[in-house]
């Protein structure tokens, strides 16, 4: 496999900003066995929580469920936001888990510096190995080529 251009390491620690739960609409893309784990937190069955807090998007042809923004203080604001910051944090999606290791920010030096322009966490905090980056960013919970 080639090197890839992060082969240092890239340094990441979440500052709290909210910047990539609130602000411009954004998908954040829920696989089936998280919409279950979701909803079970919430205390509600599936076909309950699906219908207050997803919607369908398509993607490459196939449906897939996404949670629903609001309108919020910043713009919009994903539903599970309560402004201070995830309100179910230990069961957030792997998209959420995974950010900002995305397949699409670590493909190029230029992709991630444009993301370290909206998250003050880039560049902070601890260095993450290249090999830990290629493995997140390999499953980050974006369907199709990421995007
Ligand atoms: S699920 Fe939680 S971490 Fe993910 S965008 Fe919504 S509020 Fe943010």
């Amino acid at each position: 496999m080639a090197t890839p251009w992060y082969q240092d390491g890239l340094r990441f620690a979440c500052q709290r900003s909210g910047v990539c739960c609130t602000g411009e609409p954004g998908l954040v893309w829920l696989a089936e066995d998280e919409a279950e784990q979701l909803a079970g937190r919430l205390g509600l069955d599936g076909p309950a929580f699906r219908r207050r807090y997803t919607l369908t998007a398509w993607k490459d042809g196939v449906a897939r469920l996404v949670l629903r923004d609001r309108p919020g203080k910043r713009g919009h604001e994903c539903m599970l936001w309560d402004g201070q910051g995830c309100s179910l944090y230990q069961d957030r999606p792997r998209q959420c888990r995974t950010w900002p290791f995305w397949r699409r920010l670590v493909a190029s030096p230029q992709a991630w510096a444009e993301a370290a322009l909206e998250c003050p966490g880039i560049g902070q905090g601890p260095l993450h190995a290249a090999h830990t980056i290629t493995t997140i960013a390999a499953d980050d919970g974006l369907p199709g080529k990421g995007v």
